[in-house]
Parts: structure tokens; sequence; C-alpha cells
């Protein structure tokens, strides 16, 4: 008899554990476009045309070497709609041995599939996915007895698990983390390279045209289309970062630029969460750029510790904490998401590009997303259940698994100090120092109140006087605690009425 074996929206690779030792004679492969998956909540309409689009070319890579894939569009009449319904419409018309399908990457999902192996009776195996460095059990084993889980000893650990960057039992260069040599605001003679460029082909064109039909209301531009829709282009485009952008990555990996959203990053992230690339060959090659001096190791240790350290813990954290982890509301933040957050409309230049950016290309780089977005979110006190929406909402590389530790751990501080161990929160100056957005804003950043002041100023205040009780014990903020004590009666009451002002009118 023969296996079904059942390939997600985000398994694109055949390395795939669900497809180890697939019979092109016997077994069948299902892979298929589902609308419950592209609505649950409204996808950015270019993700979902990544998402389709990759789907259908890499099924069509299997059909090519001679194995049988069951295919199911969208907008197939007889789409039942959801992964089960597709995977108990297919067993219901064939006989099959076992159905096989790798760990979902989502906790949501992973629920559905195991309720679908209780009520069916044929046996449901659901594999490990080995895509991963680490895999969740022995995440889970590493932080057994340990009183704080922190990246950086995790990623330590790893880097002497696989033997990354090491001579010997030290770290090449003598230090494990050159994190303060990456933060250089960028100097303007060095010259941005252009991201990878891939017009659609017809299979794109076509999931274009089905995406835009179907949810003309979901956020997002699909034009223009960039993204490598199967492996080969996402080598290719993973090649271009290693040949033009490392180099910079380390130096400029905190810079923002007005009207440059890809600056000297990988824009890897789409690829590697959807299976088209994976962690450890972009991990070896950077090494290898390193050791064949094609790049700095500020650069290459700081993109190791990107996929490596950070990629791989948020990982672990998230499912080590689901689903516990979606309630998380450290601060009780009750306010709603601002209308700016999804019409860019506003006077604060920083937030107006980074929206309009995300809008255009479901992408915005990590400090736009932490020191931009998520600051404003955190000192404004939005409701961590919305910011995460929209998190999950807007990106390509969005998935909950790594979406959802980022924004309720890094950002919002909302697990309490499980991710970070102090809230990601500044003042204007830090925008102003690494980017050009302050120049072009309404807003003055060397005010810190009045009408002209720059909001962060005055709401960095306000965060930190709201929230004293709760964050006052953190030694880390200790020194501001202190600073702001210092302040007049006069002044702290300005910090309280211009926060009070500015937030009334976000009109939530
Ligand atoms: C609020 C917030 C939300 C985020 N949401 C997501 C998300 O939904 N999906 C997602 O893949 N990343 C998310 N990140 C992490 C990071 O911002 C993106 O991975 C990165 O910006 C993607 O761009 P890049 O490929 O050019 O990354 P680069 O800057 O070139 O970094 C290289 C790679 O390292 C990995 N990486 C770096 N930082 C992180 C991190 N904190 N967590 C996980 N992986 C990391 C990514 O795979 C990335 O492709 C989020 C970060 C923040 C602060
Ligand atoms: S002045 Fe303030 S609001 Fe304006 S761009 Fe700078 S940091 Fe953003």
């Amino acid at each position: 008899m023969s296996i079904l074996r059942v390939i997600l929206g985000d398994q694109l690779t055949d390395s795939i554990s669900s497809l180890e030792g697939c019979d092109k004679t016997r077994d069948t492969i299902l892979m298929s476009e589902v609308v419950e998956e592209a609505t649950f909540i409204p996808h950015h309409k270019k993700k979902l045309t990544f998402i389709f689009s990759a789907m259908r070319h890499f099924s069509l890579e299997l059909k090519n070497q001679g194995f049988n894939v069951v295919y199911n569009k969208l907008n197939d009449p007889n789409n039942s709609g959801s992964l089960t319904g597709e995977i108990l419409r297919l067993i219901k018309n064939y006989s099959f041995e076992k159905i096989l399908i790798t760990s979902p990457s989502e906790f949501r999902v992973l629920q559905e599939i195991e309720l679908l192996g209780e009520k069916i009776e044929i046996p449901l195996e659901i594999l490990r996915d080995s895509r991963y460095f680490v895999n969740i059990h022995d995440f889970k084993k590493w932080s057994e007895n340990k009183k704080q889980l922190r990246m950086e000893n995790f990623y330590r650990d790893q880097r002497k698990k696989n033997f990354i960057l090491m001579n010997g039992f030290n770290p090449i260069g003598g230090q494990w983390n050159f994190d303060s040599y990456n933060r250089k605001s960028f100097d303007f003679e060095s010259k941005i390279p252009q991201p990878f460029i891939n017009p659609p082909d017809e299979i794109t064109n076509e999931v274009m045209k089905m995406v835009s039909d179907t949810f003309p209301e979901h956020f997002g531009d699909i034009e223009p289309f960039n993204f490598a829709v199967n492996r080969s282009q996402a080598l290719e485009a993973f090649k271009l970062f290693i040949d033009n952008r490392l180099f910079y990555f380390g130096d400029f990996q905190d810079a923002m630029v007005q009207g440059e959203p890809w600056m000297f990053h990988s824009h890897i992230s789409f690829y590697l969460n959807i299976g088209l690339l994976l962690p450890k060959e972009c991990v070896s090659e950077a090494e290898k750029a390193y050791f064949e001096g094609k790049a700095p190791l500020n650069s290459v240790e700081g993109f190791i510790r990107q996929v490596l350290g950070w990629r791989e813990f948020i990982r672990g954290i998230y499912w080590l904490k689901m689903p516990e982890y979606l309630e998380n509301n450290f601060f009780e933040a009750s306010r709603n998401l601002p209308q700016m957050y999804w019409t860019g409309e506003t006077k604060m230049n920083c937030l107006s590009q980074c929206i309009n950016e995300t809008k255009e290309n479901a992408y915005a780089h990590h400090i736009q997303r932490l020191m931009v977005l998520g600051n404003f979110a955190l000192i404004a006190g939005i409701d961590p259940k919305q910011v995460n929406n929209w998190f999950y909402v807007v990106y390509a590389d969005a998935y909950e698994w790594v979406e959802l530790p980022n924004v309720s751990g890094m950002i919002l501080f909302a697990d309490g100090g499980l991710v970070s161990s102090k809230p990601y929160a500044s003042t204007g100056s830090y925008i102003n120092k690494m980017s050009n957005y302050c120049e072009s804003c309404e807003y003055k950043v060397a005010i810190k109140n009045g009408s002209d002041a720059c909001p962060f100023n005055y709401l960095y205040w306000d965060f930190l006087q709201r929230n004293r009780e709760k964050l006052s014990s953190n030694f880390r903020m200790s020194m501001m605690y202190k600073t702001y004590d210092r302040m007049d009666s006069a002044k702290k009451q300005n910090i309280r009425d211009d926060s009070e002002k500015f937030l009334n009118s976000l009109g939530n």
C-alpha cells in the first residue's frame, strides 16, 4: 500500500523529513492552497503571492523529478478551504497505509493535525522538522534548571557544539560577540547595492491575479514583486548577499536611511522560513566567506549570530511557552493599535517611512521593526494582541513561531523579561543617531516637550513613569529612573501632559 505525504506551505524543500524514503511509484504527495490559512489573519497580499507562487513552483519541481503530486489550487472548485479538509477529501477516495507529515511550524496547525489524527482510521505520523540546528526537545533540555534563558549563552553553546567560527575551544577573534562594532550610522560614502530582482514569471503572474481578485481588502501592495520563488533563485539571492552586502552587514546592521529599505541586510528570512534556503547552508556559506577573506569578522559573526543564535533561540522559546505565551501582557497595555500602522499617515517621519516601506515590500529590516515600529508600540502602551496581529499580517517572513516571541518578548517585554533583559525603549535620539529620518520630520528631535517635540522624547519618560512599579527593580533600568527622579516637577508634569495629549490625538 502507498503512503500519503503531506507538505505544508512552509516546508518547500526536498530535504523535508516527510519526503524521506518516498517511493515515486507508489506514494502520493499532497500540497494544498487553502483559504483558511490565507484568511485566519488577513496576510499582506505580497506575502500570499510569494507563498502560493513558491508552493506551485515547488510542486512542479517535484512532478518533474517523477513524484506523484496532488496539488490543489485555492480556486479549484472542489477545494474544501482547510488543510484537514483537503487531507480528508483525498483519503476518502484512495486507500493509504499511513499519512506522514513533518511537524507544522505553528502550534495552531499542529493542534489541527493532531486532532485529525485522532479522528481518522489511517495512522498519521508527525515527524520532526530537521531543518533547524536545534530540535525543540533539546532546547527544552537546555532550558531546564536555568534561572534565566539568555540568547547569548544559548548562542555560545551552539557555536561550540557546531564548531562554527571556532579556534579550538575558543571563538575566532578572541570574543564571542562583535555587536559593539556593529552600530555605525551610515556614512553615505558606501554605496548600497541593488537588492535581488526577479520579475514575475507566468506562474507568479497567475497567482498575483488570483490574490488581488480574491483578497482585495488585504493590506499591502503586490507590485513590484521581485522575490525569488524557487530554490535556485533563492540561492542566487543569497549569493548576492554574500558577494555584495555581507562585507558591510556588520558595520551598518543598525543603520536606517530614508528611502533605503534593504540596506546591507540579507533579505533571506522569507526564504529560510518557507524552506527555499536552509539555515545550516547559510551559516556555512557565511563562515566560508570569512575564511576566504571576503568579509570581516564583525559582519560574519553578526550574521551567524542572527541565524544560529536569535532565530533558533526564538523558535525554542515559542515551543517552550506555547500556548500561554499568547496571553502575555506584563504591562497590562490596552491602547488600540493606531490607524496609522495601516495607512502610514502620520507626521512622525520614521514611522511613516517604515510603515510605507512595509506596505510596499512586506519587509522592514530588524532595526526598523525593533527601534521604530516596536519602540513606539511599547512606549505608547499598545495592546500586545493587536501589535502581534499587525506584525503577523504585514511581513512576508511572519509565522507565529518567529513573530510572536519577537513581538511579545523582544519589543513589548510582554513576557516580563523572558526574551530580553530590559525593554528596548528609547527616546528619539537613538533613531536620530542611527538614521537620517529626523532631518525630514515635522517634529524636532532635539526638542523634548511641547507641540514641536519628537513624541518619542516624552513618551519614553511617560512609559517609565507609568510602569515604575514593574521596572524599577530591574537593575538595567536604574540609571534611567535616577535621571527621571532628578527632573523637576514642572518637567515631569510636561511629560505627562504632552503624552496624554499626543496619545489622545491618536484617536483610539
Ligand atoms: C518586532 C519584530 C518582529 C519580527 N518578526 C519576524 C518574523 O515574523 N519573521 C522573521 O523571520 N523574523 C522576524 N523578526 C526578526 C528580524 O527582524 C527579521 O528576521 C529580519 O529583519 C529579516 O530580514 P533579513 O532576512 O534581511 O535579516 P538579516 O538582518 O539579514 O538577518 C539574517 C537572518 O537572521 C535571522 N534573524 C535575525 N534576527 C532574528 C530574530 N530576532 N528572530 C528570528 N530570526 C532572526 C533571520 O532569519 C534573518 O533572515 C522580527 C523582529 C522584530 C524586532
Ligand atoms: S523627530 Fe522623532 S518622530 Fe520625527 S523622525 Fe525623528 S524620531 Fe521619528
